[in-house]
């Protein structure tokens, strides 16, 4: 048995679904009809009827459910084993927030179910705008975009209209060079030109280098904080004060909010406008799980543009829906993903305020013991030897070995654990961007860093091992710039990755 418990479990080939259909097999029995019998091409135009039957697989219940079980064993989860990815916060997230959804009350509900029999999902929403607002020092939030990048944009929206009615949309807007590449794409979809603006040689934004930069044709200033390189921003109050002075709006990307919970407040510091990706900070599966959820924050000056309908507690204690004259209309059906909302809010309630600081806590603890723990093989280029929730490390050590962020990424496959993020923020070359998170104990951390260490030593003894990484997969290292471009998507793979009829 491998000394890693990720790599345990059995991964057995799988043909296609299409291949195991019997004609005529069912998962389904139908009541008999109980209503006259009409023929379709009576009622259907001729235009939508079919000539040929769907090519559709035929198969019994325990066929489908074996099939798609199998199949989801082929998947990496958060349920499965350590998913470090960085910048992506994939804690495990608890069971009670899933029986939460799943309430009948909640999960039942139609959308169009009238304001008065839909009080409970209503208020849910309002205390859970009220928790993020409390949460994060902003005045208003609206629970509507389907995740970060829409909250994103619908926060740039928002600073847009209040532009716009102050009289000048602008033009600009500045983000750092370390940012996550959806910022400058909201940038774009909202009309305005990216401006790029160079981190210090230390990792953080300085002010110098905002205040060049900021000008009346600026509408905004677009950052992560802490950084994508896992650093607080120190220098964030002066940063939001520049571009205040010149009329402009500070947008925090609320990615890494995990780190500072209960610490620093973004709208104690600055921050008019952020997203909380609430698949990440406040624990609902994502990346293949299941549906996101990002919720926008704002100041007062943008909360009348925030999307409607807007959930709202009456005077009278009741609940009602209500948008806004300003608003910028929907940008989701309905209004978001109600589930994600419950289960965030789930999460909320049941740790408190203690419990959210103790979160990041022991999210920035875990990462600082990771930090620890491989800063004498790896080279870990900012922080002075310090992070916050995330560790950022390269392959410049191992360059003289050639061994790169991609074989280390691929040797931690063979060794059970998903990866981090590899690449990425682009200012460290060769970057591996870990994320530990707070919901790991001090073994996983060890077992982690001791496979990065293993993996260091393999390097110098074996590299072409590494470059042949990874071998105790179902597949092992795919040319991957063929299996993105050609993707054989109908042929079953051997496992030495070659497709069987190929
Ligand atoms: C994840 C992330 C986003 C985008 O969030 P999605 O929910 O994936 O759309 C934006 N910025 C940062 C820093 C992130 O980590």
């Amino acid at each position: 048995m491998s000394k890693y418990p990720g790599v345990s479990s059995i991964g057995f080939n799988e043909s296609l679904i299409f291949d195991r259909s019997r004609d005529g097999r069912s998962a389904a029995s139908l009541p008999g009809l109980d209503v006259p019998a009409v023929d379709v091409a009576s009622v259907l135009p001729e235009s939508l009827l079919r000539t040929d039957a769907a090519q559709l697989p035929e198969l019994s219940e325990p066929e489908v459910t074996r099939h798609f079980t199998r199949l989801s064993t082929w998947n990496f989860s958060v349920d499965h084993g350590f998913y470090p990815l960085g910048s992506c916060t994939m804690k495990y997230n608890p069971k009670v927030n899933e029986w939460a959804a799943r309430l009948e009350g909640f999960a039942a509900l139609h959308p169009y179910t009238p304001v008065d029999l839909s009080q409970g999902a209503i208020q849910l929403m309002v205390e859970l705008e009220a928790a993020l607002c409390e949460i994060s020092g902003m005045h208003a939030v609206s629970l509507q975009p389907a995740a970060g990048a829409h909250g994103e944009l619908t926060a740039m929206m928002a600073v847009r209209a209040a532009l716009t009615k102050r009289g000048n949309p602008r033009k600009k807007v500045l983000i750092p060079d370390t940012a996550h590449g959806t910022n400058p794409a909201t940038v774009t979809l909202n009309g305005y030109v990216t401006e790029s603006v160079a981190s210090s040689e230390d990792g953080y934004l300085s002010a110098d280098a905002v205040r060049k930069k900021m000008n009346g044709d600026v509408a905004a200033l677009m950052l992560t904080n802490p950084n994508t390189l896992g650093l607080f921003e120190k220098n964030i109050t002066e940063i939001c004060k520049i571009v205040h002075e010149q009329g402009g709006f500070v947008f925090g990307d609320g990615a890494n909010l995990n780190a500072i919970m209960g610490k620093a407040r973004p709208g104690d510091y600055g921050i008019d406008a952020m997203q909380f990706n609430l698949h990440k900070t406040f624990s609902t599966p994502h990346g293949g799980g299941g549906p996101g959820s990002g919720p926008v924050g704002v100041c007062a000056e943008l909360a009348p543009f925030l999307p409607g309908p807007r959930p709202v507690r009456n005077d009278d204690g009741t609940f009602d829906l209500i948008t806004p004259s300003e608003s910028i209309g929907r940008v989701r059906s309905f209004y978001g993903n109600f589930g994600v909302m419950v289960k965030a809010y789930a999460y909320i309630r049941e740790l408190g305020a203690r419990g959210l600081t103790q979160v990041s806590e022991t999210a920035v603890l875990n990462a600082n013991y990771l930090l620890k723990l491989i800063a004498d093989v790896y080279h870990i280029p900012y922080g002075n030897g310090k992070c916050m929730h995330e560790v950022v490390a390269s392959d410049k050590h191992l360059a003289p070995t050639g061994v790169s962020t991609l074989d280390v990424a691929k040797g931690l496959v063979d060794r059970g654990f998903h990866p981090p993020t590899v690449y990425f923020p682009l200012v460290v070359k060769g970057a591996l961007m870990c994320e530990p998170t707070e919901t790991e104990s001090k073994d996983t951390i060890e077992e982690f860093a001791n496979a990065l260490l293993e993996i260091a030593e393999q390097a110098r003894i074996d590299p072409d091992a590494l470059h042949r990484a990874p071998v105790n997969t179902r597949i092992s290292r795919l040319d991957e710039a063929t299996a993105a471009r050609k993707p054989i998507l109908v042929a079953p793979i051997e496992a030495n990755g070659t497709a069987v009829n190929d």
